[in-house]
């Protein structure tokens, strides 16, 4: 986990649109340990972790609730980050993650 933390702290914050909560409602893709992290995941058009609206998870949402809003290449129009990640910087820490997700996956 503390190698995705360390991805996680690359991704510039973002404030979204109050009370949207448009993107839960498309099934997500998380590693072993956010799933974990999370406790759970359950999909019924909408994640299991969106109550009343809001994630009740949101100190340990995945990453890829983390990078949509926050890069040029996965804009919300609906989000305010403090600034975009670069295509480059996306790609960089996409393949981060994706690494660390195969490693969760043989282990
Ligand atoms: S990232 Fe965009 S779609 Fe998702 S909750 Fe925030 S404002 Fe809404
Ligand atoms: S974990 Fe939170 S931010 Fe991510 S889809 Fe579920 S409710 Fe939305």
């Amino acid at each position: 986990m503390d190698k995705l933390l360390d991805i996680y702290k690359k991704i510039p914050d973002s404030v979204c649109k109050k009370n949207c909560f448009e993107c839960c409602t498309n099934s997500i893709q998380f590693t072993k340990s956010e799933e974990k992290a999370m406790g759970g995941y359950s999909f019924d058009g909408k994640c299991s972790h969106l109550i009343d609206g809001k994630c009740t998870v949101y100190e340990c949402r995945p990453f890829v609730c983390r990078i949509y809003g926050s890069s040029e290449l996965f804009k919300c129009e609906n989000c305010v980050p403090e600034r975009y990640l670069t295509p480059e910087e996306t790609d960089r820490l996409v393949n981060e993650y994706v690494s660390i997700k195969r490693q969760e996956e043989l282990s």
